[in-house]
């Protein structure tokens, strides 16, 4: 008899516990979400209106620095490759660019192209979230012609368009770091800071090749020359064994023999495009060299 009494109540004090444990575990989850949701932004928080801004307080600090080389051709070679990639972004399929990871914005205005020229004999380029890349006077001197650098541009875009550019900073810089500097405060710190780990960046295999298909497609939607993109990273090679590894602007991996040959595969079939009306010998000689104040 007390063990057929007992046993009901054992049952509804089963019951009873795993229902307090349940409320309790549902109040714990909702703290913590709570925490989560004021401590700990969510990545969506750095959206593309902050991305811009951050790209214009990037942009402002690099001015301020003073390395912006604004001679008359170098202004002239960087306006008319932001125009030219611009329109070519602009005439991209909604599917191309959808497969190449790029959100759209809530306007629906493609976000615009920018390129500062900085005088460092480094052969280098640096992608920033917002659009914005920068390219050093070394690796422009290691061109043969506009297109090849535009082909440089292409690619360093397709870092930005794929989130590339914005996923490492988050990971370099931290998220809350971008977040409160997007905002008012000291734009000009977190810009430097911000620079200083964007140079830092390697983006991995996967996105370097995803990277080097979309160059030679927005040459190809931008009415360029798509097998620039072949001859600017031969061109590189040529640099690449004068600068340590950890220096080089092209990631050893995947090999660069591979991503040549496949430029050039992906190039073949499309039509040749136009040139970039440039002075390139004037845009050479605009630039500082060392042996050259
Ligand atoms: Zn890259």
């Amino acid at each position: 008899m007390n063990y057929s009494h007992r046993r009901p109540a054992g049952w509804i004090r089963d019951v009873l516990i795993m229902i307090a444990a349940l409320a309790l575990m549902g109040a714990a989850g909702y703290a913590v979400a709570r925490l989560v949701e004021k401590g700990r932004p969510r990545r969506a928080a750095f959206n593309l209106e902050m991305e811009r801004a951050l790209a214009h307080a990037v942009e402002a600090s690099i001015r301020v620095g003073g390395e912006v080389v604004e001679e008359p051709a170098v202004s002239d070679l960087t306006v008319k490759m932001q125009e030219r990639l611009e329109d070519g972004l602009a005439r991209m399929s909604s599917e191309a660019l959808e497969k190449h990871g790029m959100r759209r914005p809530a306007d629906g205005n493609l976000p615009e192209v920018r390129v500062l020229i900085v005088d460092s004999s480094t052969v280098n380029a640096v992608a920033f979230p917002g659009n914005l890349v920068v390219l050093y006077s070394g690796l422009v001197k290691a061109m043969n012609g506009p297109e090849e650098l535009a082909g440089v541009l292409a690619h360093e875009i397709g870092h930005c368009v794929a989130n590339d550019a914005r996923n490492a900073l988050i990971r370099e810089v931290g998220l809350s770091v971008l977040l409160g500097a997007s905002g008012a405060g000291s734009a000009g710190e977190l810009a430097s800071e911000v620079i200083r780990g964007a140079v830092r960046i390697r983006y991995g295999r996967r996105a370097e090749e995803r990277a080097d298909e979309f160059a030679v497609s927005l040459l190809a939607s931008s009415d360029l020359d798509p097998t620039a993109y072949s001859d600017a990273l031969r061109a590189l090679a040529e640099t690449a064994d004068d600068a340590p590894e950890w220096a080089r602007y092209i990631d050893v991996h995947p090999p660069l023999e591979s991503r040549i040959t496949q430029a050039e595969k992906r190039a073949a079939g499309a039509v040749h495009g136009d040139e970039l009306d440039v002075d390139w010998a004037a845009v050479l000689a605009a630039l500082p060299s060392p042996l050259n104040p």
